[in-house]
């Protein structure tokens, strides 16, 4: 059976605490009033700022709450850093994990990522680990083979379906309008689908997230495809109508 998909909103560096607080509560009667209800888990991901003050209103529509980023180590002199076990004592329950905009503009590699990522296990959080090729590896035709190498080179000891998602997003889908044909999506989550097994803990069980410029025009496309099992959205999930409309579609 094809795991319950996810829906994860990733709002990067937006929101003030009121606008933030508004989109939770939007989404919340949005999912009160639905019926049926989506079949999918639904989860928000806003700045760290934001994290403490939503954790309750989040915990009450049963919504996840994930972090942007984690530091490796459980704790230190780390001026600016936030530590996984920290998102969890303040009701987080997930932590995306080398996202594109980290790897490039913190210049965090596999090795770090990995890090990462098993300090969110440590600490009892979902990872929601990122890979995705850039437009010249995508042009290379060798995207599948490099997005396999990054994950497998990503992956944390301990991993099972429980404990962690994977996320693909190609790097030049991200905030341009622009998405893989449905033929590429569905070669690459099979790529991905066979590349965990005998690695992590229930690999037919891992959910494999699709993101890059996943819009309410698009998601049903893209959800509808063979291992896509939910979808890490950006721009989208900023607007609460736009973010339940993809939800819907679940
Ligand atoms: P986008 O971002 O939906 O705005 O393309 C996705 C992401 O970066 O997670």
């Amino acid at each position: 059976m094809a795991p319950r998909p996810l829906i994860a909103g990733n709002w990067k560096m937006h929101m003030t605490l009121v606008e933030g607080a508004k989109l939770v509560d939007a989404l919340g009667m949005a999912l009160a009033e639905a019926t049926p209800k989506p079949a999918c888990d639904i989860a928000v991901c806003p700045p760290f700022t934001l994290l403490a003050p939503l954790s309750e209103a989040c915990q009450k529509y049963g919504f996840g709450l994930g972090g942007q980023d984690c530091h490796a180590e459980a704790k230190g002199a780390f001026t600016g850093d936030v530590a996984a076990g920290m998102l969890a004592d303040i009701g987080c329950t997930h932590v995306i994990v080398g996202h594109s905009e980290r790897r490039s503009l913190h210049e965090e590699s596999n090795a770090d990522v990995k890090a990462k990522a098993a300090a969110a296990l440590a600490a009892r959080l979902t990872a929601i680990l990122c890979v995705g090729e850039t437009e010249s590896e995508r042009d290379s035709g060798k995207a599948e083979e490099i997005v396999v190498a990054q994950l497998l080179a990503s992956l944390p000891d301990g991993a099972t379906a429980a404990n962690m998602v994977v996320a693909y997003e190609p790097v030049w889908a991200i905030g341009t309008g622009r998405t893989p044909t449905v033929a590429q999506v569905a070669a690459m989550h099979k790529a991905i689908r066979a590349a965990l097994d005998g690695k992590v803990g229930d690999p037919a069980g891992m959910r494999i997230l699709y993101g890059g410029s996943v819009k309410p025009g698009n998601a049903k496309e893209l959800l509808s495809v063979e291992n896509v099992d939910g979808a890490l959205v950006g721009g989208a999930s900023l607007v609460s109508a736009d973010f339940w409309a993809i939800c819907s579609t679940c």
